[in-house]
């Protein structure tokens, strides 16, 4: 659309930009001049530059962007050719989420060349196909020129224009959709790499690792228009929404992600719950996001992201100081992130300055935050794998791990013709304890005998509960009389230990792999649980060595309090 306005008048008081004819991008910000047009008193689709002229000034300010704003944004700037020949310009607006955005250069016959684009518009509005606006312009030789663009929009204005010779922006642009795939190609390879560990894991939080980690890389495509570019150039609402609905499923499996990685319902069920409540919130939002005002739903999403990123903050510190080793990843990403989106807020709403570092870090620390929750979940493995040979209620190891470390124990002790000795304990009665007291002391109690049985071996033995009521203690390179030895100290400590009053006592027998005398693990085992059989039917409360027909004598204590 061209309009004619013949007597174009130069901007006074604007200082002019020459031009170099190799000239690198530029930015055009400290040459601007700028008139904010509140009640929008300028139609929006011709240029009055006369009117213009009355009511443009030089920009105050370093940054021009000024938040969400309901005025239409006049800019001009004026640029200089002084050489002899013709020069082929490219002004550039970096920022691709402008609802309206109006250009126009001077034709020279007094004409204005016209170009109403902006994502309001299908994408083939644009002068180059490219995510964000670029301009070719030509400044004729020895001339000067000035420009005007209008800026519209229902998000932030962010008016980032630079110019730069057509020659020197080709190369600047080769480099910039490199770094831009390789960006997009880290978040492609963590969603890969993922998914095949998804698959051979088959652990739900790796689902929720890819939906974040594709949420969250749709979320920056969208924002830097490559999805407006690639994916719905014609669907100019979709591009409008999508940021929002990206940001809201982003935010969705990032709490789930969080509260699965942290074992936030076995930590803290409450907390659990108020996640679980924040979920449906996101949820609801992103149902919502293309329903309502963008501005209002901005703020909204705004405050979402910092509660689930606050949260998040939360679980993941009070994980790590339970001791969880994937939580410290998770916290360390997370604080990654944060400071860059606390950046990107204040960005966003005008409190900092829109430029390389404000627009990118947040993307950056994304990516970063990514790699981090990867290497969450290559841990999280690590736990679930110990987990497994752990038992719940003593922290002591469980059965499963005491059979493995008995083959590999007993293979070592035959190969290096070293000593290997076994004590098996079970507890007394332990059916009247549970009976007359309830299973909850009783669970008190096997975590005390748990306890005091690590705490009596040192390294290499190992304590293990092997069932029930029944522990056993791995001796490697420990011969007959010193397990005897830990056999009648464990058997005199549980002796002076007592369960709200009512004694308790431990049968325990030993056998010890000396010069080959047993064949295999299991003979071993069995031969010590044939001993722990002949000190329950002596009477309990007393040790037997396999091989010896008498047990131990007893040792009576004073009572000890479990608890
Ligand atoms: P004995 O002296 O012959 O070993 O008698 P006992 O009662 O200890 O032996 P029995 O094998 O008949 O019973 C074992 C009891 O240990 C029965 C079960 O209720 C209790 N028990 C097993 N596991 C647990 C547990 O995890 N917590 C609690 N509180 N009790 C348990
Ligand atoms: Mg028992
Ligand atoms: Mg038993």
């Amino acid at each position: 659309m061209c309009t004619m306005w013949l007597a174009a008048p130069l901007l006074a008081r604007a200082e002019i930009l020459e031009v170099a004819p190799d000239q690198p991008p530029l930015s055009l910000t400290p040459y601007i001049q700028l008139y904010v047009d509140r009640k929008h008193v300028l139609p929006a689709d011709s240029l009055n530059a006369a009117a213009l002229a009355d009511r443009l000034t030089p920009l105050d300010r370093s940054a021009a962007n000024f938040g969400f704003s309901d005025a239409a944004y006049w800019v001009a700037f004026t640029l200089k050719n002084s050489s002899e020949n013709d020069l082929p310009l490219v002004i550039r607006q970096d920022y691709p989420l402008m609802d309206h955005l109006d250009f126009w250069a001077p034709t020279g016959n007094g004409d204005w060349h016209h170009i109403r684009t902006g994502d309001h518009q299908p994408f083939t509005s644009r002068p180059l196909a490219l995510r964000d606006y670029v301009f070719p312009v030509t400044l004729p030789a020895h001339s000067q020129q000035t420009f005007y663009l209008r800026f519209a929009s229902a998000g932030s204005i962010n008016i980032g224009l630079s110019v730069s010779s057509q020659q020197a922006y080709l190369p600047r642009l080769g480099l910039e959709q490199l770094l831009y795939g390789i960006y997009y190609g880290g978040f492609l390879v963590l969603v890969l790499y993922n998914l095949f560990l998804f698959l051979a894991l088959r652990d739900p939080a790796y689902a929720y690792y890819m939906g974040y980690s594709i949420c969250c890389g749709l979320f920056f495509a969208v924002l830097n228009g490559f999805t407006f570019q690639f994916i719905w150039p014609e669907y100019p609402w979709l591009a409008n929404r999508a940021l929002l609905l990206a940001l809201g499923l982003t935010l969705t499996f990032a709490i789930q992600f969080a509260r699965l990685i942290c074992n936030v319902k076995q930590l803290a069920p409450q907390v659990d719950k108020f996640c679980g409540l924040l979920r449906y919130g996101t949820i609801a939002l992103t149902v919502l996001a293309p329903l309502g005002d963008y501005a209002t739903m901005t703020e909204i999403f705004s405050v979402a992201a910092l509660i689930v990123s606050l949260t998040s903050l939360s679980v993941g510190a009070v994980s790590v100081w339970r001791g969880s080793v994937s939580a410290r990843y998770f916290l360390i990403a997370w604080i990654t992130l944060m400071w860059t989106v606390v950046m990107y807020i204040f960005k966003t709403f005008g409190l900092l300055p829109h430029n390389a570092v404000t627009h990118n870090a947040f993307q950056v620390g994304a990516l970063i935050e990514m790699v981090l929750l990867s290497l969450a979940l290559g841990a999280r493995v690590g736990e679930i794998q110990r987990q497994g040979h752990t038992d719940q209620l003593t922290g002591l190891f469980n059965r499963r791990h005491f059979d493995e470390l008995l083959a590999k124990e007993f293979s070592l002790a035959a190969r290096q013709e070293t000593p290997l000795a076994l004590v098996v304990l079970d507890l007394d009665h332990f059916k009247a304890i549970n009976d007359q007291l309830g299973h909850a002391r009783g669970d008190e109690a096997l975590r005390a005998v748990g306890q005091l049985a690590s705490k009596l071996v040192r390294k290499p033995a190992v304590a293990c509960r092997y069932g029930g009521e029944e522990f056993a203690v791995l001796l490697p390179g420990c011969d007959k009389q010193t397990a005897n030895r830990i056999a009648g100290r464990l058997l005199d400590t549980v002796g002076k230990m007592n369960c709200d009053g009512v004694p308790l006592s431990v049968s325990i027998g030993v056998a010890s792999y000396e010069k080959g005398n047993y064949q295999s693990p299991i003979q071993l085992f069995e031969a010590a649980d044939s001993a722990l059989y002949l000190a329950k039917e002596g009477g309990r409360n007393q040790v037997v060595m396999s091989g010896d027909s008498e047990p131990l004598p007893q040792q009576a204590g004073p009572l000890v309090e479990v608890h």
